[in-house]
C-alpha cells in the first residue's frame, strides 16, 4: 500500500495529547510559538520552517507494530520518548521561527551553524560538562544546531530552579541561561516565520510501505568490515573440541545480548541485531566452539561487541540523526 493511501492522521491518534502537552509546556514557559506538527516519514524539523515532522507509523497501533517488526524498535514509541523527541524538534522549530542561529551572540555560545553537518561522524566527549544531556549518545555534541535543540529541550523540560540545580557547576549552564534570556526576550512576540512547506508529508508520499522499509533497512544495516575473524578466534580460543558451537550459544543468548548492547551503546536495535547476526554466521563458518566454563567468554564477547558498536558510532559508520 502507498503511504499516502494509509489515511493516517494526527487527530484521534495517541500523538494528539502529546502535541497538546508540548503546546501546554510552551504556554507555561511563556513561548508563543506553536510549531506545526504533521505526519512525515521520520523525526525532523524542515530547514527554515517552524514545523515538526513526526513519523507516520506513530499514528496507528498497526503501523507501530509494523515498524517494530521491520526495524526492531519504534523511535518515540513510548509516551516519554515521544515527548523528549517533540521537545528536541521544537528546539529546531523555534530556531527556524525566530532565526536565532543567525545572531552573533547565538554563534558565540553554540558555534557556527555553518559547521559541517555530519551527525554520523561526531566524536563526543562523554564527560564534557559543556553540553546538556537529553537524547542519548551526547547528541548535543553532534552540531551547534543540535546543541541548541538539546539545550532548549532541557530548558523546556525543567523549571528554571530545577535545571539550575541539575547543571550547577557545569559550563552548559551558560547555554541554558542564554536560552532562558532568549525566550524571555521573545516572550509574547509572534515569530517572523510561522509557516512553511511540510517536507515529506505522509499524505503525499506515493512510495509503498514495502519500498519504504526496504530502503530504511538497507540504510541501517551497516556493512561492518570483515576484520572479526581473528578477534573471534581469540575470543573462542579455549573452545573445547566437540563443545557447544559458538553460533548456537550466541543464538541462545541473542535477546539478552542485543538488549544490553542497545541499552549501553544507544545504537539502533536493527543495526546491533544485524551485527550479532553477522558474527554468528562467522562463528559457524569458522566452526568455533565454546569452553566448559563460559562465564569469562560471555564477558569477553559482550565487551568486544560493545566496543565494536561504540567504535563505529564514533568513527562515523553509523547514521544517526534526529
Ligand atoms: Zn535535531
Amino acid at each position: 500500500m502507498r503511504i499516502c493511501d494509509l489515511g493516517v492522521r494526527v487527530e484521534h491518534s495517541e500523538l494528539s495529547p502529546r502535541i497538546e502537552q508540548l503546546y501546554n509546556e510552551l504556554a507555561a514557559r511563556g513561548v508563543s510559538l506553536r510549531p506545526d506538527c504533521y505526519l512525515g516519514d521520520e523525526w525532523f524539523s524542515p530547514e527554515g520552517v517552524p514545523a515538526i515532522s513526526i513519523p507516520f507509523y506513530l499514528a496507528h497501533p498497526r503501523l507501530k507494530a509494523l515498524e517494530l517488526h521491520q526495524m526492531l524498535e519504534v523511535e518515540g514509541g513510548t509516551a516519554d520518548w515521544c515527548q523528549m523527541l517533540l521537545r528536541h524538534e521544537c528546539g529546531h522549530a523555534i530556531d527556524h521561527a525566530y532565526r536565532f542561529s543567525s545572531r552573533d551572540d547565538w554563534r558565540e555560545i553554540f558555534g557556527s551553524p555553518e559547521a559541517e553537518y555530519a551527525p554520523e561522524t561526531y566524536t563526543p566527549r562523554p564527560y564534557s560538562k559543556s553540553f546538556v544531556r537529553h537524547l542519548p549518545n551526547w547528541y548535543a555534541q553532534a552540531h551547534p544546531d543540535e546543541d541548541f535543540a538539546e539545550t532548549f529541550a532541557v530548558w523546556l523540560t525543567f523549571a528554571p530552579e530545577d535545571w539550575r540545580q541539575r547543571y550547577h557547576g557545569w559550563k552548559a549552564l551558560e547555554k541554558l541561561d542564554y536560552v532562558h534570556k532568549l525566550m524571555s526576550e521573545v516572550a509574547g512576540n509572534s515569530p517572523s516565520i510561522t509557516r512553511g512547506r511540510r517536507i515529506s508529508e505522509a499524505r503525499k508520499l506515493r512510495t509503498t510501505l514495502a519500498r519504504h522499509y526496504t530502503g530504511r533497512r538497507k540504510l541501517y544495516a551497516e556493512d561492518f568490515p570483515d576484520f572479526y575473524d581473528a578477534d573471534l578466534r581469540a575470543i573462542f580460543e579455549n573452545g573445547e573440541p566437540g563443545g557447544e558451537p559458538a553460533a548456537t550459544m550466541m543464538r541462545r543468548h541473542r535477546g539478552a545480548l542485543i538488549t544490553s548492547l542497545v541499552q549501553w551503546t544507544g545504537q539502533r536495535k536493527y543495526t546491533v541485531s544485524m551485527l550479532v547476526r553477522k558474527l554468528m554466521l562467522r562463528c559457524r563458518a569458522l566452526k568455533l566452539t565454546t569452553p566448559k566454563d563460559p562465564v569469562l567468554l560471555y564477558f569477553e564477547l559482550a565487551s568486544y561487541l560493545a566496543s565494536l558498536v561504540t567504535n563505529h558510532l564514533y568513527t562515523g559508520r553509523f547514521k544517526r540523526s534526529v
